[in-house]
């Protein structure tokens, strides 16, 4: 199992307008399983922009410093996920994300490009896992730069920037996970939502599904077979 963590910045504006606020910029980092249980990290990094459809707003630009340049020499949404699905691979993953936003603007902009948007659901909500679990959060929603302060770590880079701030959520995640032994997804997946991982209704454990009938029976599939059984 992977974990991507991963975060976005979008064409963002503070007036109302029909134009939607697409992604402009993915930064992710690609942890493996084995590194969490041997405590090696060695981090694999995704940085691209992206052209959006609407143009460019100054509020965007000043938010997240990326240059005019930048953003007009950048490919478009749909040529980037490509590469960003590569890079990501075929090993079985979960993304890591600071609130579900980011996984709602890929899926929203996956839409507006009428592609695929299944792979982005598989997702760990941290800042809603940190307000629930973690004490010193006080049941708190508690910004990332908080976060790591309030967890005695070091920012790393610039605020508002996609890779620097998955490297910030990145270092927060494996803090948590350092005396964690059991299965990450069903640790920190509590707190989330995600139609990939189900809570399964009896047991409590979080199960994938690709089965509509243990979907329906909100049950993963030990606790359906034990169900069946005694009928
Ligand atoms: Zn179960």
């Amino acid at each position: 199992m992977n974990y991507i963590v991963m975060d976005t910045e979008i064409n963002g504006r503070v007036w109302k307008s029909a134009d939607p606020m697409e992604v402009i910029s993915i930064g992710a980092v690609k942890i493996r399983g084995e590194h969490i249980k041997s405590k090696k990290y060695k981090h694999e990094l995704f940085y691209e922009y992206v052209k959006p459809v609407c143009a460019y707003t100054e509020y965007a630009r000043k938010f997240t410093g990326i240059p005019r340049q930048t953003i007009a020499k950048a490919e478009s949404f749909v040529t980037v996920i490509e590469k960003f699905k590569r890079w990501i691979g075929n090993e079985e993953y979960v993304f890591i994300g600071w609130s579900d936003s980011d996984k709602l603007v890929l899926i929203r902009d996956c839409k507006l490009h009428k592609i695929d948007d299944d792979w982005v659901d598989i997702y760990i909500d941290l800042q809603a896992y940190i307000k629930r679990y973690i004490p010193e959060a006080n049941n708190q929603q508690v910004s990332l730069q908080n976060a790591v302060e309030m967890l005695g770590l070091e920012w790393m880079g610039k605020a508002h920037d996609a890779l620097d701030d998955a490297i910030n959520t990145a270092a927060i995640f494996m803090f948590l996970c350092k005396n964690k032994s059991g299965d990450i997804v069903q640790e920190f997946m509590k707190g989330s939502t995600c139609k990939v991982y189900r809570k399964c209704k009896a047991c409590g454990k979080f199960y994938r599904s690709k089965s509509n009938r243990l979907n329906r029976a909100k049950r993963c599939n030990r606790c359906y077979r034990a169900a069946q059984a005694s009928k």
